[in-house]
């Protein structure tokens, strides 16, 4: 059976709160595993890092989601250090700038990605990263901090060929998620994925969201969830004219190299 590893999952989230283990069961019955709890704030960065610890093939992120950005204060980077001394901690983030819904501040989301990659180069962590309608700032902030863009993934990308290419040249891993099964707002991404080397493409839920829109069961609640990763990787793999056996070999070994783990 394929296997196949889910870099970003929000397990932490309340529409998990009543069937998390069963949730992480029926994920490796399909392959799926490990899996990687993604960290959008302080809060949710300590309980997935506390769940991973108890938990056999579950990791976590720790770090600030833009949109949390404005939760920031003098403590919470020295905290996220703390998380990231915990050997279940596999990346800093998610962290980046999202000027999409503006929950933050543009200035203070911009002052905390930043305080975030410098903490991930402090820490020697891989980066978790987040772009949403905000390609030119965070291109150049990235810019800035070339030494760590080769150990960092820009998550969900859902951008034009030309912010793929710009990342790429920088040295980023790519995330796709189940966005790509959308054939309306989806389209452009399914040409550009063929655009990404084998080595640098990853794969991820982003459940409880983006649940793929051509699921053939969907379930009642719409809640997304790792068990539904192996169907992602399908229409990756068919937009990028490859079978899916090879794409979960090669997004489970950057995976793997990626974030360390095995
Ligand atoms: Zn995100």
């Amino acid at each position: 059976m394929n296997q196949y590893v889910d870099i970003g999952i929000n397990l932490m989230h309340r529409s998990f709160n009543l069937d998390r283990e069963e949730v992480i069961r029926t994920a490796a019955e399909a392959g799926v595993f490990p899996l990687i709890i993604t960290g959008s704030n302080l809060r949710s960065s300590e309980t997935g890092a506390d769940y991973a610890a108890r938990h056999k093939d579950i990791y976590s992120t720790a770090g600030v989601h833009p949109h949390d950005a404005k939760t920031c204060d003098g403590q919470t980077i020295e905290r996220l250090r703390r998380l990231c001394k915990r050997s279940q901690v596999v990346a800093v983030g998610e962290c980046g700038l999202d000027y999409d819904r503006d929950f933050s501040p543009r200035d203070i989301q911009r002052k905390w990605f930043e305080a975030q990659i410098q903490l991930a180069k402090e820490e020697h962590m891989p980066l978790f990263l987040h772009e949403r309608a905000a390609f030119a700032d965070f291109k150049s902030i990235l810019s800035s901090y070339k030494e760590v863009c080769g150990r960092a993934v820009v998550h969900c990308f859902t951008g034009t060929r030309d912010e793929l290419r710009a990342y790429l040249d920088l040295g980023c891993y790519i995330g796709i998620t189940g966005w790509i099964c959308d054939r309306r707002r989806g389209m452009a991404l399914r040409g550009t994925v063929k655009d990404i080397p084998a080595d640098r493409l990853m794969i991820e839920t982003d459940g409880p969201f983006l649940l793929p829109r051509n699921l053939n069961e969907r379930p009642a609640d719409n809640r997304n969830e790792p068990r539904f990763l192996p169907h992602i990787a399908g229409e990756i793999a068919a937009c990028r004219g490859e079978s899916v056996e090879r794409l979960a070999d090669m997004t489970t070994a950057n995976a793997k190299r990626f974030f360390r783990i095995d």
